[in-house]
């Protein structure tokens, strides 16, 4: 019989689906309407004057850094009136709300009840305020002290037969502090199992320019959009996942750069821009930002950038040494003369066909890049997530190579991370597959032996819950279940382990999935004031662009009772080590400055890590492709023209590709409201986005109800009652909200090399839902 697996909180209920509205979809972003609903999630968490005492200290040099996306901040002035976004403000409105969550809420309601609530109602319900404990058999959470809960913790640690039993998982929001001390305790405590978010969205971006350009990171600053003569953005929606990129979009317009846009959804955010900050966008008039918007089909990217590169390879024959940077490539590159002979063997009319993108548009596109070597190319989810994910980051940094568009001024590769310290994390050694170098480093100053063997990623880690080889889940920050692929193959892991632990702000769906015990450790949140011994503190965070900056609270705690992170991370390490560590967790669990000491210690680029820190703005990581060297490839100083192929999708009749994406009102798993005011949807989140074509052959209307099915390797998967919206998207291609939809996710569809899921490119049916009255 077909194994089958459904969604863990589908409504099931038709009459709930009955309050969608549509209405027509934006064609430029924020404006007016985006400070009012700001300001309205502000007053409603935080009320006014809390909020606007935060918010004035928001991403400015002296304050505190958003939670949300990793999107940099200005390096010179910054606005005295507003530095952040609506998405920014909303986030602070999440983790500064003055609703609390205390052990007689926990008491009044069981973990089965809170489970029937959807992850936006679990969200508001308020911050974390005591230490939490779930009981083998128990049905309430109930308060436990800190000293208890790490002795639990501990136990559970102790009485594995191997550190390899436990995982170690971390989130992007992680201060370079927590992360730090968090994969030291780990480490000496015997294992390498330490996946993070970057395992679900980045991998593939990581492995990609570690394999070409020697780093794994971004070769842009913000500066250098100012200066670029072209950006192409790709697989990414900025308007609503990365906000402040709009504001340096316009400023790069203004400065004569052209755009490209290349997306299967028609997005707000890319068409055009009021700038709130400006007179001119509270008028309401907008600047348009994109040029050209190439509307490929879902993974169409990898033949749109083959038939762009035949196209100005010919330009290039026609007029040698115009197009191609000859002198970066003969000095800077290996393996041009291979990637031309299979450029060669393309046909560019069945490229076309296969980007989705008719063949005027992409000879318009070519005709923009040709003349210029100030391109910069920026990319998200929509690209890494896929099969061929590695692939299509190796040939946008092929397109580079030719233009020699990188290591010089308003050029280079700019992938766009979405979790606010999601780039420090790794920095800070947070990486299931750490270099023989990283190891001996810390060997040298720690004294102890690291453990070589490596770890698990999300992937794997889940697929070891499942075999009964892990037993603890310990999770940094984050909402494991919900952001992992596959939920309910996910949830029925984490219930196999023994104890599943959370260090967390809020109360999240991870926490109601559970091993047989169950801890949640309340944190303080990056707008809180971390005070010790009367004297507030600061952590510090790496931004897209590699800027380490400091990010100090300014609010007071809604309970007394909650730890920073890297206080749980100590505790919990001198709890589990005891006599048996090198290390004075004591200490360091009260002197972050001494944390940062031996960060300057062991990670390369952070030596004055206190004195650098402390400067106004912050500081660089090293990144020597930004400066045009490459001494980290594979060939010695030079970077590798890739050989990549074109991806062959094949579907069935019926058969549709669906992306996962996000809703306006999310940022990641976090869901802020039901609404998604760009694509115009209001009060619900379970749509998908069809072609009107595709909707009339297959006999659906709009607000139509349908289940989606995914039937990957035999498994049946599905998400019920999905009300169909009509919307600009190519033939075939469907879209819709995560987490919802992870349920679809196949955990073993995964990007080659970076194991990252392939949230953008399910293939699903789409099954209409009678209902009988
Ligand atoms: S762009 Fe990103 S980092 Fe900046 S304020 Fe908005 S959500 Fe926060």
């Amino acid at each position: 019989m077909m194994e089958k697996r459904s969604e863990q909180s589908s409504a099931e209920n038709p009459e709930e689906l009955t309050n969608l509205k549509l209405k027509e979809a934006k064609q430029w972003a924020v404006g007016m309407p985006g400070v009012m609903a700001a300001m309205s999630d502000i007053m409603e968490e935080t009320g006014l004057a809390r909020g606007l005492k935060a918010l004035s200290s928001m991403n400015q040099k002296d304050g505190f850094d958003c939670s949300s996306c990793a999107w940099p901040d200005p390096d010179d002035e910054r606005s005295p009136i507003a530095e952040y976004c609506e998405n920014g403000a909303k986030a602070l409105a999440e983790e500064a709300t003055q609703k609390k969550l205390t052990a007689e809420f926990f008491a009044q309601n069981s973990v089965t009840e809170l489970s029937k609530l959807n992850d936006y109602e679990i969200g508001k319900k308020g911050r974390l305020t005591e230490p939490l404990f779930l009981p083998k058999d128990g049905t309430h959470y109930q308060a436990i002290s800190w000293t208890n809960a790490f002795q639990k913790i501990a136990n559970h640690l102790n009485s594995l037969a191997s550190p390899n039993e436990a995982t170690f998982y971390t989130s992007g929001r992680t201060s370079n502090e927590a992360s730090f001390m968090y994969q030291l305790f780990v480490r000496e405590f015997g294992t390498n199992n330490l996946p993070d978010c970057s395992n679900l969205c980045h991998e593939s971006t990581g492995v990609a320019l570690t394999e070409t350009i020697g780093i794994g990171k971004g070769t842009v600053r913000l500066d250098d959009f100012y200066k670029a003569e072209v950006i192409i953005i790709m697989g990414q929606n900025p308007g609503t996942n990365h906000p402040r990129m709009l504001s340096a979009l316009e400023k790069a317009k203004a400065n004569g750069a052209k755009i490209i846009a290349v997306n299967p959804l028609v997005e707000a955010g890319l068409i055009a821009f009021k700038n709130p900050q400006k007179i001119k966008g509270v008028l309401g008039f907008s600047s348009h930002l994109t040029d050209l918007y190439l509307q490929v089909r879902i993974n169409g990217d990898m033949a749109l950038l083959k038939a762009i590169e035949k196209l100005l390879y010919d330009a290039e024959k026609e007029a040698p040494g115009e197009v191609f940077d000859s002198q970066f490539i003969g000095s800077k590159t290996i393996g041009f003369n291979s990637f031309v002979e299979q450029l060669q063997q393309y046909n560019l009319h069945e490229l076309g066909l296969e980007s989705g993108v008719p063949l005027e548009q992409i000879r318009e596109a070519a005709d923009i890049l040709k003349k210029k070597k100030k391109i910069i190319i920026c990319w998200a989810m929509g690209i890494t997530q896929h099969l061929n994910g590695v692939d299509t980051i190796k040939e946008i940094v092929n397109l580079i190579l030719l233009k020699g568009s990188i290591g010089k001024p308003g050029a280079g590769l700019c992938p766009v991370r979405g979790h606010s310290n999601v780039q420090g994390n790794r920095t800070m050694l947070i990486y299931e597959k750490p270099s023989k170098k990283q190891l001996d480093k810390l060997k040298e100053v720690f004294d102890f032996e690291p453990p070589r063997e490596p770890g698990y990623d999300v992937v794997e880690c889940i697929k070891a819950m499942h075999e009964g080889k892990l037993k603890v889940l310990f999770a940094m920050g984050g909402n494991f279940l919900s952001a992992s692929p596959d939920t309910n193959y996910t949830a029925d892991a984490i219930r196999k382990l023994r104890l599943s632990v959370h260090v967390s702000t809020k109360l999240n769906r991870s926490h109601l999935i559970h091993g047989d015990e169950a801890i949640i450790l309340p944190a303080l949140s990056r707008s809180d004031i971390d005070m010790i011994n009367g004297e507030p503190q600061f952590i510090s965070c790496e931004n897209s662009m590699g800027v380490v900056q400091m990010s100090k609270g300014v609010l007071d705690p809604v309970s007394k009772n909650l730890l920073s992170e890297n206080q749980i991370v100590c505790k919990l390490a001198k709890a589990t080590l005891g006599t048996r560590t090198k290390i004075n967790w004591d200490k360091y669990a009260y002197d972050y400055d001494a944390v940062r000491n031996l960060i300057s210690a062991v990670v390369p680029g952070f030596a004055d890590y206190n004195q650098k820190v402390r400067l106004p703005g912050g500081f660089y990581t090293l990144n020597p492709p930004h400066e045009g060297r490459f001494e980290n490839t594979i060939s010695s100083g030079k970077v590798p023209f890739t050989l990549t192929g074109i991806p062959q999708i094949r579907l069935g009749g019926d058969e549709f590709i669906l992306a996962t994406i996000r809703s306006h009102d999310q940022y990641n798993t976090t869901i802020y409201g039901l609404d998604d005011r760009y694509r115009g949807i209001y009060n619900e989140r379970r749509v998908i986005f069809m072609n009107e074509d595709d909707m009339q052959e297959a006999g659906l209307r709009a607000k139509d109800l349908v289940d989606l099915y995914n039937y990957h390797n035999g498994i049946e998967r599905v998400a019920r009652l999905f009300v169909v919206v009509p919307f600009d998207i190519p033939k075939k291609n469907t879209a819709a909200y995560y987490p919802e939809t992870n349920v679809l996710v196949p955990i073993d569809s995964v990007a080659e090399k970076s194991n990252t899921p392939t949230s953008k490119m399910v293939i699903i049916k789409i099954k209409k839902r009678i209902i009988s009255d």
